[in-house]
């Protein structure tokens, strides 16, 4: 799939839509999900343009890789989810139509604050 650059993250990352931002660098935004489905529902997407895991693991750089993956970690421990604080989250991403991916621009959703419970309904 090419990358759509107006999904509705692509607006946030360009500023022309609202988020509640958890966290920001060079690789990673991360913001409150608009319909929280836990107690915490934050989502963490990646700067560059990539559609989903299956493109950013193909396409993105190790930097961007990486960068990605430590942004999912300083995220949990802003909002006090991680492990190190004792507690845990679920991180969790869609892939695709089968995955019930609704917007095409990679997102890690991020569940906490409470037991998440039953892994797939
Ligand atoms: P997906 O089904 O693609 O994995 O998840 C998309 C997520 O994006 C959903 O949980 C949905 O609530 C969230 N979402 C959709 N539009 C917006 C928006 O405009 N702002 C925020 N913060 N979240 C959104």
């Amino acid at each position: 799939m090419n990358y759509n650059d107006n999904n509705i993250f692509a607006k946030i990352l360009r500023g022309e839509i609202p988020c509640k931002k958890i966290y920001e660098d060079e690789f990673v935004l991360s913001f409150h999900d608009i319909n929280p489905q836990k107690k915490i529902h934050a989502l963490v997407i990646p700067k560059g343009k990539y559609t989903d895991l299956n493109d950013f693991s193909k396409n993105a750089s190790m930097n961007e890789i990486a960068g990605f993956f430590k942004g999912i970690e300083i995220v949990s421990k802003k909002l006090g989810i991680s492990t190190e604080g004792g507690k845990g989250y679920r991180a969790l991403t869609n892939i695709g139509n089968d995955g019930g991916q609704e917007v095409p621009h990679l997102h890690f959703h991020l569940f906490g604050g409470e037991k998440i419970g039953k892994m797939v309904s």
